[in-house]
């Protein structure tokens, strides 16, 4: 059961299709007529796949899945991320997908598309089956959804989804619903071109390392961190164990020496190919002044103020993203947008979130630091509470304007106002550093992407 999603296509202004790629190839001929292979033999028939409208196409998928869900082995999608949103979908609507079950019809309000009516009707739901629909609404219904995917799909054996990079942040919820089945991230990929492999499909999340194969593009690697103001670039071959590089592309489609934007630390090596670890993205996402956060920082910086706060009241952060406010407040200050889930019954009381604001900013590098204390050109850190279901409006939103969601990923920095007026409007609570945090004169701890 791995979900698929394609998105509809545009024109570039020279009327060129342009679409990304994980819907070019399943609209070709390669995926639609693929040979058997166990591998990429899916409980979604091709049209629930290749459905334009993103509703009917989840919704479909996890019917199909939810009736052949004793010959389910593997569950997925490409991102963690996408994976979840299935699983959220599922909490939303199993109850019109165990009366569709029940019926063994499709509730025409639903699902409006022929394609889609045809293929499930006469592919997967060939009857009513009130065991199975009675069986989905007795395990949906428990209050907990702890090991849900074990539950309802007993003879999984692993969850295949990316969970390096950001997407790691998703880890501990996968843990949950699938009572610590093992995460398998199998590729490093992108639009512009496929990059590499993990060899060690088994291994733990956090030692995740990609071969790059080398017939996929001509790659080569610009170091960081490190004066290297002549651009100089190194070849696959001479790439140093425990440097970090950032990707460089020269592709059969015609994209040359292409920065793709991603950060590798050389892990080790398969006979002479270099294997790397995904690092991040490597744009920084928030700047006030001379500050220069990044994305890993950003994120450690989160999960520090988790951990110290409100694990101890069952709280963790399902989602977060944002925002340097430049507008608002004089100076500029970083402002969190979290979403929250909350197991413990105890209400978090307001100085729980502050002394959050505080560890976040105590964990961030010293040149933000320095702006907060000595250079005072950075207001306190800001975090607000948004409702539940936030960050799946503003994925919907995004899909809305035509992002896809296999590849969609949440922004872990905001910009576009409508954007931020979305979060706005659903701020539940908002926090405010206390106080300064620590700071050292002369003790200079440099940010990762200082050099820019
Ligand atoms: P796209 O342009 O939507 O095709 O996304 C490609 C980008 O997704 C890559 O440049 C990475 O930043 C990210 N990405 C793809 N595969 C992985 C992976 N295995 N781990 C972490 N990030 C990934």
């Amino acid at each position: 059961m791995y979900f698929l999603f394609i998105k509809s296509e545009s024109k570039t202004p020279g009327g060129l299709p342009a679409r990304p790629v994980l819907t070019s190839y399943y609209k070709s001929s390669h995926f639609k007529n693929r040979p058997f292979d166990p591998y990429t033999n899916y409980t979604s028939p091709n049209e629930t796949i290749l459905c334009p409208d993103s509703y009917q196409s989840m919704y479909s998928q996890l019917l199909c899945g939810l009736c052949q869900r004793t010959q389910v082995l593997r569950v997925g999608a490409v991102f963690a991320s996408g994976f979840i949103r299935a699983i959220r979908f599922l909490e939303k609507h199993w109850q019109l997908l165990c009366r569709d079950i029940r019926s063994g019809t499709l509730d025409p309000t639903v699902i409006t598309d022929p394609a889609v009516r045809e293929a499930v009707l006469t592919k997967v739901l060939h009857r009513p089956d009130p065991e199975l629909a009675d069986f989905v609404e007795s395990e949906c219904r428990k209050d907990s959804w702890q090991g849900i995917i074990t539950r309802l799909w007993p003879n999984t054996k692993y969850v295949d989804v990316i969970v390096t990079g950001t997407m790691s942040q998703y880890i501990p919820t996968l843990d949950f619903y699938s009572n610590g089945l093992p995460l398998v991230c199998t590729m490093y990929a992108s639009s512009e071109c496929y990059f590499g492999v993990n060899l060690n499909p088994l291994c733990k999340p956090s030692e995740v390392a990609y071969t790059l194969i080398p017939t996929m593009a001509y790659f080569e690697f610009l170091p960081v961190h490190r004066n290297n103001n002549n651009g100089e670039l190194v070849d696959l071959a001479d790439v140093k164990l425990g440097h970090e590089y950032e990707l460089v592309v020269t592709t059969y489609a015609g994209l040359y020496r292409y920065r793709v934007g991603d950060v590798l630390r050389v892990a080790g090596f398969k006979n002479r190919a270099p294997q790397f670890n995904f690092i991040c993205r490597k744009n920084v996402v928030l700047s006030i002044d001379s500050d220069k956060t990044d994305e890993v920082e950003l994120q450690g910086a989160v999960k520090n103020a988790v951990d110290a706060h409100l694990v101890a009241f069952g709280g963790s952060v399902a989602e977060y993203t944002s925002y340097a406010d430049t507008k608002t407040t004089i100076p500029g200050h970083y402002v969190l947008y979290w979403e929250l889930s909350v197991k413990g019954t105890t209400a978090i009381p307001p100085s729980v979130y502050e002394d959050c604001c505080l560890t976040v900013e105590e964990s961030l590098n010293s040149v933000y630091r320095q702006g907060r204390v000595s250079d005072k050109s950075i207001g306190p850190l800001e975090i607000k509470i948004v409702e539940q279901g936030t960050f799946d409006k503003l994925m919907d939103y995004a899909i809305s304007l035509g992002a896809s969601i296999n590849q969609y990923k949440t922004p872990r920095c905001v910009k576009f106002e409508p954007i931020v007026e979305l979060l706005n409007s659903r701020v539940e609570g908002s926090y405010f550093s206390p106080k300064c945090p620590k700071w050292v004169p002369g003790h200079k701890q440099w940010s990762n992407n200082v050099k820019n």
